[in-house]
């Protein structure tokens, strides 16, 4: 969101920041329980006019403020409306590729399911070991067509199973209206709003994913202890022909967003068109595309078939572990317990969900679509995957520290979202940490033109920095690697994707709110100058 004659320095410093940003940030897939690149990528941009939604009504907005870590300059004044307003509001969008981000594009697009087979690979021919592979390529102990060789393939089992996964998750969310809410004091489920999209448009959603995830884990306790359909480790079991099925899963979703978004948007004034054929693809046109009423695509992927999957990946794995150990560890009940507190955390919360950067700021592309079928199930399990080929008993101490380290980040993840949202739900009449917050007033415009207010929290958990969930979220992610030791690095890998993707994020979010909110935006980066690290970032 720039003004149409974005000033060339301006213009530089932006173009210059983005791809500063993108090639630290290159190479790696990445979002919220999920996904992949446009961490990366989406700074990697540079202000033009006009583009977006040909012959759909056109937008003039430019997307384009520049960044500065701890106080942006950009006054951002397309759209800020006490910034000069030049256009409309566009936040978000708009937005024409350069050449590196094209390079980072085609780059993950090819390599990022590599990268997710060499993970599992590892752990399936190597014992979890990342340099074992490389060595052996290297010294021509193996080639890279014994290694593909040794590599299980498709199975009609877990074609089925995935298949069958997939079609129950649809079901559990398209045709069961949610009751949790009717007897869960404090949730909040059934049919609730989403935040307002740039066009202006305020999409319903069905939230009933606590019920689905309830249903699911009753029917697998059903199974394990009385029913026996099924043996509890067959995730395991077939852990790599399904990661086929996820993948055709997640190009084909992501192809058939593609083409909805050219020939039938459910939201034609919420598309984004680059110009690019392969950042659209990766990006996404679409904002939220639907099929009929209530099948939203970025709630159902962001949060179905990846995340119910999360705990139940886990628990497969432990009883892989009891089978071939003869008892469970209790890293392995740390994991799953830590990151259970974290999956039911995302279902109890999944109305706040709405208002989250994915949902309202993220448009539908492969980056989603892909990244929750394969990125998500498969990279943020791998500590469990770990645990099944190495079972690491932890002694009392390293035990009671993880067990710590998880609760403490958990605490301040929840609190500090939890008053974000309990700030922008009540408009400010409430408290936070026993007193009235204190908060910056900020208006912006959106596309059709209309005037908005809102307001930026600078009491509790957001006065002392500006993206403190985040760090909770890193502390919890901390103690899920912790919990395996220190025998390999590929349990660590999720620690060090999550500190890439969130301060990138991060630094992605405050270039969007610059571009929103403008001067008002400078006015809380100067009330609050960190972000995650109080003193030191
Ligand atoms: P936030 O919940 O931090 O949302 C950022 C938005 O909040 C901004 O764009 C702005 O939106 C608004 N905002 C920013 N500052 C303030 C303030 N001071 N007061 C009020 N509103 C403010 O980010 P996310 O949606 O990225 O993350 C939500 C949670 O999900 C985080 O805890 C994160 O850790 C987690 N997450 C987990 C991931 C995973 O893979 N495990 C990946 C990504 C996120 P607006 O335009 O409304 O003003």
């Amino acid at each position: 969101m720039r003004p149409e004659r974005a000033a060339r320095s301006v213009f530089r410093c932006h173009l210059e920041d983005g791809l500063r940003r993108a090639r630290a940030a290159a190479g790696r897939p990445g979002g919220r329980l999920s996904r992949v690149p446009e961490e990366s990528l989406g700074a990697v941009v540079s202000p033009r006019p006009g583009i977006c939604c040909p012959g759909r009504g056109g937008e003039k907005g430019l997307m384009a403020a520049k960044h500065q870590p701890n106080a942006p300059k950009t006054k951002s004044p397309g759209s800020v409306a006490n910034g000069g307003a030049v256009t409309q509001g566009q936040w978000g969008r708009a937005w024409e590729v350069d050449w590196f981000s094209l390079a980072s594009v085609i780059f993950l697009l090819l390599f990022a399911p590599f990268i997710v087979y060499f993970f599992i690979m590892a752990c399936d021919q190597y014992s979890c070991s990342l340099t074992a592979p490389v060595v052996d390529l290297a010294t021509g102990h193996a080639r890279l067509s014994d290694i593909w060789a040794k590599t299980p393939s498709v199975t009609k089992k877990a074609a089925q199973l995935y298949t069958l996964w997939v079609a129950f998750q649809v079901l559990l969310y398209v045709s069961l209206p949610d009751f949790c809410h009717k007897f869960l004091p404090g949730y909040v489920g059934g049919v609730q709003e989403g935040a307002v999209t740039p066009a202006g448009v305020v999409n319903k959603y069905e939230i009933n994913g606590l019920q689905a995830w309830l249903i699911t884990h009753a029917l697998w306790f059903a199974n394990a202890h009385f029913l026996s359909w099924f043996s509890p480790t067959i995730i395991f079991d077939n852990w790599i022909p399904l990661l086929w099925c996820a993948n055709i899963l997640g190009y084909a979703v992501s192809t058939f967003a593609m083409v909805k978004g050219y020939c039938f948007p459910t939201s034609a004034r919420d598309c984004k068109f680059t110009g690019n054929f392969f950042y659209n693809y990766m990006m996404g046109v679409e904002f939220n595309p639907r099929i009929g009423k209530w099948f939203d695509f970025k709630l159902f992927f962001n949060g179905r078939p990846g995340i119910v999957a999360w705990t139940l990946i886990n628990l497969s794995f432990a009883a892989k572990q009891q089978e071939l150990h003869g008892h469970v560890t209790n890293s392995m009940v740390l994991v799953n317990v830590l990151q259970a507190i974290y999956v039911l955390d995302f279902f109890w919360n999944e109305a706040w969900y709405l208002k989250t950067i994915d949902i309202c700021h993220d448009h539908f592309g492969w980056y989603l679509g892909w990244g929750d079928c394969v990125w998500l199930p498969y990279l943020y399990t791998l500590q469990g995957l770990y645990l099944v080929y190495h079972p690491v008993q932890l002694s009392m101490p390293h035990a009671v520290g993880v067990l710590l380290l998880g609760l403490s980040g958990y605490y301040v993840f929840r609190v500090a979202n939890h008053q974000k949202d309990l700030f922008r739900r009540t408009g400010g009449r409430c408290l936070i940490w026993g007193r009235k917050p204190k908060a910056i007033e900020c208006a912006y415009t959106s596309a059709d033109g209309r005037k908005h207010h809102s307001q930026l929290l600078v009491s509790g958990f957001w006065g002392v920095a500006r993206h403190l969930n985040y760090t909770g979220d890193l502390m919890g992610s901390l103690a899920y690697c912790l919990a395996c030791g220190g025998g390999h690095l590929l349990p660590y890998f999720y620690i060090v994707y999550m500190t890439i993707l969130l301060t990138h994020r991060c630094l992605r979010d405050e270039h969007r709110c610059a571009s929103k909110y403008g001067s008002d935006w400078e006015r809380y980066t100067a009330a609050v100058p960190y972000r995650l690290l109080p003193g030191i970032f």
